[in-house]
């Protein structure tokens, strides 16, 4: 059994993807290829977004999305600490200070109580609070109406990290629509993953989709050879989009089915152990589906048994970010994390994957039901 089964959904669209990839050899555009445009014009219309400019990865994106808001140093950013290395790991290139937030233990989203506490202390250490970037973490939206009442209250642009969250839904409003901009990842574990890296940036604002496109090729102008602003080199390959395009056309149904799958979770194991909860109106993505068990013992004892039964699982993440060597000296809520701290202890992340068959899905419940008391 696997984690997530690329191979399953491999073999699913096996020929389409085939095909795609043989018009891209075939006309030979590998950089900036019919494909990429046509791309940003399906995920921009699949969300609802103004724009969608396309790049290497969901890293860059952030970072590209940071520079486009102007963020620079004597600014504050504040971040979710429960939350994968990227989002934070942005901020201190811009010279602007990372503040880390607790996350609400219902949801692993940023806590809005926290938030306002961390804004006050940045406040009181004399710097400006230019930005929330707010983590719809194993693919459910954050509470952007709570966030966005805060932000326009403190003057902060509110820019949403969806790289688990693309396809999810918030108040029938979709993720890539949620922030003043919004940044995703294509990674191949993502809900919409390619076969390598990707990313991309979704905004309504046009000045800032133009900077965005302008960063993404060494800070063109109007002209390729035309250097205006300093930029880099984040384009996504033209067949990395040919594999997306396909995979998008896919992924209604995959939705659907993660959708089942979590039902099915929940179904079954709501006695046994804490499940994750959806809030009313909000629809989940599901790139992971994650449990809190009672201890980091019985987390552990339960990976342990569930691995010598063949059932994979994840640990996402053991180390909440403020707890990482790379933000030695943090700064954050001034009364601290202790749920980023406990739920790095107590997370198990269960095999979740739209080509999960019932029988294993049995089996990971069967097994998980009897390695508890
Ligand atoms: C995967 C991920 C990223 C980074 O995406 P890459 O494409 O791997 O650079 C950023 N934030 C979160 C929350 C992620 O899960």
């Amino acid at each position: 059994m696997q984690f997530i089964d690329l191979a399953a959904q491999q073999a699913h669209m096996k020929d389409a993807l085939d095909r795609r990839i043989q018009t891209v050899l075939a006309h030979g555009r590998y950089i900036m290829g019919p494909e990429v445009a046509e791309l940003e014009q399906a995920l921009a219309h699949f969300c609802g977004a103004r724009h969608a400019i396309t790049c290497a990865n969901g890293t860059d994106a952030l970072e590209m999305a940071l520079a486009a808001l102007g963020v620079a140093p004597g600014d504050a950013v504040f971040v979710p600490s429960f939350t994968f290395a990227s989002t934070a790991e942005v901020v201190p290139g811009t010279g602007a200070v990372p503040y880390f937030v607790d996350v609400s233990a219902s949801t692993f989203n940023i806590d809005v109580q926290s938030l306002d506490r961390t804004i006050a202390a940045a406040k009181r250490d004399g710097l400006r609070a230019a930005a929330v970037i707010p983590v719809d973490l194993f693919g459910l939206p954050a509470d952007y109406d709570a966030i966005s009442e805060i932000a326009s209250a403190h003057g902060l642009h509110v820019l949403a990290d969806a790289a688990q969250s693309f396809g999810a839904s918030y108040k029938e409003r979709s993720a890539g629509t949620l922030g003043d901009l919004t940044t995703s990842s294509f990674f191949p574990a993502k809900p919409l993953g390619c076969y390598g890296d990707g990313g991309v940036v979704f905004t309504d604002n046009d000045g800032w989709a133009e900077l965005i496109r302008s960063y993404r090729v060494h800070g063109k102008g109007r002209e390729k050879y035309d250097n205006v602003r300093l930029g880099r080199n984040s384009r996504l390959d033209t067949l990395q989009a040919a594999i997306l395009l396909e995979k998008l056309a896919h992924f209604p149904k995959e939705i659907d089915a993660r959708q089942r799958i979590a039902d099915i979770y929940t179904d079954a194991l709501a006695e046994t152990v804490t499940v994750p909860r959806v809030p009313d109106a909000c629809g989940s993505v599901w790139a992971q589906y994650t449990l809190r068990l009672q201890s980091r013992d019985q987390r552990d004892t339960v990976r342990e048994r569930l691995k010598e039964d063949g059932i994979p699982t994840e640990v996402y993440y053991p180390k909440p970010l403020h707890r990482q060597g790379a933000f030695n000296g943090h700064r954050g809520d001034p009364e601290g994390l202790p749920v980023s701290e406990e739920l790095s202890e107590t997370v198990l992340a269960l095999p979740m994957h739209p080509y999960l068959s019932n029988d294993d899905q049995q089996r990971v419940i069967d097994a998980l039901k009897s390695s508890l008391p």
